[in-house]
């Protein structure tokens, strides 16, 4: 198997190779909370903590992200420190994924918005992208606001949401609509467990 980094090492323990699993989908969508429910569904995931130049919400733990000033992220981005990084459209801020340093016996998870999506399928074509639906744009609307995002905000995400979901789904291999999110948490999994079946087979074969 190669990646655009060349070919991928055949782990020491004969594992087949980690999968990365691509969560994406329009802001206000759930797809934090999804993933929060998937990693209590399943072991073995690994998810990665992005770097980001936006300020902490009240409502945020410390560590939902690295937080950094626009100087120390590009010079991160300068050291190559990043597979993939984005200015995303809904606030004009700077968001990347670290280098992967996931224990090599763990998938692992991204949970990140479409640009970095296709840089990761760029980098690492096997590479799963999940596209997470809203129901409905009242409901990606409810959920802005209610997490205290300011009627702007949620005007020009609801804007760059539309676009983004067409383009997404057809990047995306999976699309679940986020309609209820036990539901949609199991579907999630079965889809890790599908692909983990897949990956698993091919090795055998
Ligand atoms: P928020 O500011 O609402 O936490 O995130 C804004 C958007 O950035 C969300 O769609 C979120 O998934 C995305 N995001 C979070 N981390 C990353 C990252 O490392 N890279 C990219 N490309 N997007 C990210």
């Amino acid at each position: 198997m190669t990646t655009a980094e060349g070919p991928r090492p055949v782990p020491p323990s004969g594992r087949r190779p980690r999968i990365i699993f691509v969560i994406f989908g329009v802001g206000g969508v759930g797809k934090g909370t999804l993933v929060a429910r998937l990693l209590r569904l399943r072991d073995k995931l690994w998810l990665s903590r992005s770097w980001t130049t936006r300020s902490r919400r009240s409502s945020e733990r410390a560590d939902a992200y690295v937080f950094v000033d626009r100087d120390s992220f590009m010079d991160r981005v300068k050291a190559d420190g990043f597979v993939e990084w984005t200015e995303f459209a809904g606030n004009g801020h700077l968001y990347g994924t670290p280098t992967l340093d996931a224990p090599e016996d763990l998938d692992v998870v991204l949970e990140i918005e479409i640009d970095g999506a296709a840089q990761i399928k760029e980098r690492y074509p096997d590479a799963v992208l999940i596209l997470i639906a809203p129901p409905s744009r009242e409901a990606q609307a409810a959920r802005l606001r209610q997490r205290g995002d300011d009627e702007q905000s949620v005007a020009r995400r609801l804007a760059v949401g539309e676009e983004e979901d067409r383009v997404g789904r057809r990047m995306a291999g999976f699309v679940v609509v986020n309609d209820d999110l036990g539901r949609a948490a199991q579907e999630l999994a079965g889809i890790v467990d599908a692909c983990r079946r897949h990956a698993d087979e091919g090795r055998r074969e």
